[in-house]
């Protein structure tokens, strides 16, 4: 059952008894209303809805959705696609499986809606190759829905055309980045690609303009055709629209799936009311706001933010309203909505040990700071844990991420340096030492994932 401080929109039918991922039953709670009256509207009607809504891109950057459709080149007259990004490889980040798991359809009613207001005639779900089970819930619904004509030829018998094809990754991290993602859909090596030239926009799958949304995002399209882009806009904060799938996991009495609207709850009250504070005992240490690649938040440590009518906040971690600009103004970042939380036995030098095998393992290699830096960050936190760190390592740690950030071909430079920068800058006491010092108690110590 949703807690009572919950705003539900995507997961609104999710958990209701009885309620089942097939067509007859997303028809008998209004499914695919919204494409019945999107199709009888113009499609720029649609686009300027979007627009109006707010709605910002919840993979992980946050850009405007209704500013990245209108950035389409449509001057050389090449056909456009749209890519709904299913790759969801952030660690700490689960939604858009669970939405692909008990609610396909709503996912495909959001692509046909944002195909017609684009004009595009073909649509590819690009979903992790681990994800098998939702790759075949995807294709079973898309032949219920096919069999309705509600994709493919003739949709609802307008004349208008739109196939959905489920594209099977092969579990590659770097695969969520969207030049990754089209590299390996077009079936080649998962390496990102420069922008410029290669915008999507631009220059996307097959060299032609192309849309890449986050599941959640075309979710929402959904609901935007639905209730209208001014009420969409009304849930949430200014420029932070809407509600937010947050997942919850560590260490919480509640983790779990949470749909909020947008900076209208804190981040204590996200812990403590919904999640129901940490476990037995214990009291929080500090918590990842944004999947895995966020920076790190230390509780106890204070913000001072500038409000826009010029006057300064004090914050603390517990105060910070969960939205993006929120999150960015502490230093850190709403991201993918993933919440990975940890209490005060949670030994720091191990936890970011772990965080740093994942990005060492999931560098696609392209970039020499990323591909070699990513490897000494591992190696470095390895030995710290192990207990055979030198007394230079925390600086020599700090010193490596500073210089991947902002020189790497993809944004994976800052997400595997940020972590690091952020748990030595916060934890420094952790980090500091060399062998006789770090004969580490996470040897025995709890995992973080
Ligand atoms: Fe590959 Fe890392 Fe360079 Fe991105 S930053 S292109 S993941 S090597």
């Amino acid at each position: 059952m949703p807690h009572p401080a919950e705003r539900r929109l995507v997961f609104r039918h999710i958990d209701e008894p009885g309620y089942t991922p097939d067509l007859p039953c997303y028809l008998r709670h209004g499914g695919y209303e919204a494409l019945r009256k999107s199709v009888a509207r113009k499609p720029e009607e649609l686009v300027d809805e979007v627009k109006k809504s707010g709605l910002r891109g919840r993979g992980g950057a946050g850009f405007p959705c209704g500013v990245k459709w209108s950035l389409l080149d449509r001057r050389s007259g090449k056909p456009v696609y749209l890519i709904a990004n299913a790759d969801e490889s952030e660690p700490g980040t689960f939604k858009d499986r669970y939405i692909i798991h008990q609610d396909p359809h709503q996912l495909i009613e959001g692509i046909m809606i944002s195909c017609w207001a684009n004009q595009v005639k073909q649509a590819y779900i690009y979903i992790r190759g681990e994800f098998s089970q939702g790759a075949r819930i995807l294709e079973q619904a898309i032949a219920e829905a096919r069999a309705q004509r509600l994709v493919g030829p003739d949709i609802l018998g307008t004349g208008y055309s739109c196939e959905i094809y489920v594209h099977r990754g092969a579990g590659a991290y770097i695969c969520g980045e969207e030049t990754g993602l089209i590299e390996s859909l077009e079936g080649k090596r998962p390496y990102p690609r420069i922008k410029p030239p290669y915008f999507p926009a631009v220059l996307g799958l097959y060299q032609c303009p192309t849309i890449v949304n986050n599941v959640e995002t075309l979710c929402h399209v959904k609901h935007i055709a639905d209730m209208g882009g001014e009420a969409f806009a009304k849930i949430g904060t200014l420029n932070n629209t809407g509600t937010r799938l947050l997942c919850v996991s560590g260490h919480v009495r509640r983790p779990g799936y949470y749909e909020v609207e947008s900076g209208k709850i804190t981040l204590g009250q996200l812990l403590n009311d919904l999640c129901g504070g940490p476990p037995p005992g214990r009291k929080f240490k500090a918590v990842i706001p944004g999947g895995s690649s966020s920076k790190i938040l230390r509780f106890g440590e204070r913000f001072k933010i500038r409000q826009q009518d010029g006057s300064t906040t004090d914050w603390g971690v517990e105060d910070i309203p969960m939205d993006f600009d929120s999150l960015a103004a502490c230093g850190s970042m709403g991201g993918s909505g993933g919440l990975i939380v940890m209490d005060d036995s949670t030994d720091m030098v191990a936890a970011l040990a772990n965080l740093n095998a994942f990005y060492a393992h999931e560098s696609c290699g392209q970039c020499t700071p990323c591909r070699e830096g990513s490897l000494w960050m591992k190696k470095i936190t390895a030995r710290m844990v192990h207990g055979d760190a030198r007394p230079q390592d925390g600086e020599l740690l700090k010193s490596v991420a500073d210089q991947i950030a902002g020189r790497t071909v993809c944004p994976f430079g800052e997400a595997c340096a940020w972590p690091t920068q952020s748990f030595v800058l916060k934890f420094g006491d952790e980090f500091k030492g060399g062998a006789d010092a770090r004969k580490h108690p996470s040897a025995a110590g709890p995992a973080l994932v």
